[in-house]
């Protein structure tokens, strides 16, 4: 009998999430985080739309700053503002975030190792043997939520169909603006866009492009528009597009599996719901006895019912704004009203923060 039903290889928001959900389920849990201390480093802005609120309370411990709406600039200089009178969103400090789902995952029974890397696994007899730097631990089902450079999907000969660099920059400035701003150019920040977010006590300045010394050459450029010199720096790779997420005795969840909006790179409520339907699905080949493949494979479908409409839209549209020259996209700013670009994020764009309509909670 191998020492516990689930293991799960990293504990990022995906892989906590998973972990508690199948500790509620009643299955026995491990999570193996290699770094010392959960959340750390910091590898994400933390911006996340009321939705958020369905899925956890919003306590003080991660909170920073509310967001109303955002300010969309266009190549030439153009502003598009579009502000609601309710919160559209969080900025949340995501290594607190982290911190608390892994307390949350040990009361719930969760053995959380950290500081503890995974270097290998085999799931060939019979049980997932998972091997650590120091030791091994068995399992019958097995989790990589090990983010976007995961060794276990890695491992499987699965990969991500496209993946950006973002980069964050965060100052010491006060700022408590009520909304972000956007930078769109596809000559300065081809493809993606440019951004600036208030924290409150602090302000981030990021951008997302392609993986190479243009993009990070790019992200200089933007921080000296704003005279930004001093600030602390981290950065990250952001997957996109479907990928397969499931093996023999194993799932992939969050970044692992590319679960991220194309639009925005967004992935943790992406991966939050993912969590649940990948815990669901280990329960059921738990108490099944199922740990094939062909069992598994209820996942990718159950996750695609559920986000693969969002993700193909992100794709298309991604697609086409990657290919507009500036003019163009200086054209579609004049052209369309607020109304109308709010209409239209609010059926495609889903931009994380703009246009939830979630009742909102208060925040604990
Ligand atoms: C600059 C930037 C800004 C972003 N901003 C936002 C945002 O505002 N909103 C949003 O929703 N998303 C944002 N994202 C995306 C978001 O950060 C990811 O989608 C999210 O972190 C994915 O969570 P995860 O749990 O899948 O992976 P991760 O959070 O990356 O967690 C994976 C964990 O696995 C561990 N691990 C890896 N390999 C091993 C191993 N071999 N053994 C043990 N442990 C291992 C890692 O240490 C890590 O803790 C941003 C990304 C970037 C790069």
């Amino acid at each position: 009998m191998p020492e516990y039903d689930v293991v799960v290889v990293g504990a990022g928001s995906a892989g906590l999430n998973t972990a508690i959900a199948c500790a509620k389920a009643g299955l026995s849990v491990a999570v193996i985080e290699e770094h010392g201390k959960i959340g750390f480093p910091r590898h994400c802005s933390g911006l996340y739309s009321t939705r958020f609120l369905g899925m956890m309370d919003v306590r003080k411990e991660f909170y920073e700053h509310e967001i109303f709406g955002a300010k969309f600039h266009s190549p030439s200089g153009k502003i598009v503002e579009l502000m609601r009178k309710e919160r559209a969103a969080f900025v949340i400090n995501r290594e607190a975030l982290d911190a608390y789902l892994s307390r949350v995952a040990a009361e719930n029974g969760v053995n959380v190792m950290s500081g503890v890397k995974v270097v290998d696994f085999d799931t060939g007899n019979d049980v997932c043997q998972i091997t650590m730097e120091k030791g091994t631990v068995e399992s019958s089902l097995m989790c990589g939520a090990d983010g976007s450079n995961s060794f276990v999907s890695r491992k499987l000969g699965f990969r991500a169909p496209n993946k950006l660099h973002g980069i964050m920059a965060i100052t010491k400035e006060g700022n408590y603006d009520n909304y972000v701003d956007l930078y769109f150019d596809n000559k300065l920040y081809p493809g993606f866009f440019a951004w600036k977010i208030p924290r409150g006590r602090t302000v981030e300045y990021g951008i997302a492009g392609n993986i190479g010394p243009p993009n990070v050459q790019n992200f200089n450029n933007f921080l000296a528009k704003f005279g930004v010199t001093k600030y602390e720096l981290s950065s990250g790779v952001i997957p996109f597009g479907f990928q397969k997420s499931y093996a023999n005795r194993v799932l992939l969840v969050g970044d692992a599996a590319a679960q991220v909006k194309p639009l925005t790179g967004g992935g943790v409520i992406y991966g939050m719901i993912c969590a649940r339907i990948a815990a669901k699905t280990f329960a059921d080949a738990t108490h099944e006895k199922k740990f094939g493949e062909k069992f598994l494979a209820r996942y990718q479908k159950a996750w695609k019912a559920s986000i693969g409409k969002g993700i193909s839209r992100g794709l298309a549209i991604r697609k086409v704004y990657s290919k507009m020259p500036n003019s163009m996209i200086d054209a579609s700013f004049g052209v369309l009203s607020t109304r109308v670009v709010a209409k239209f994020l609010e059926n495609h764009g889903d931009m994380e923060f703009i246009l939830e309509r979630k009742p909102h909670a208060a925040v604990s």
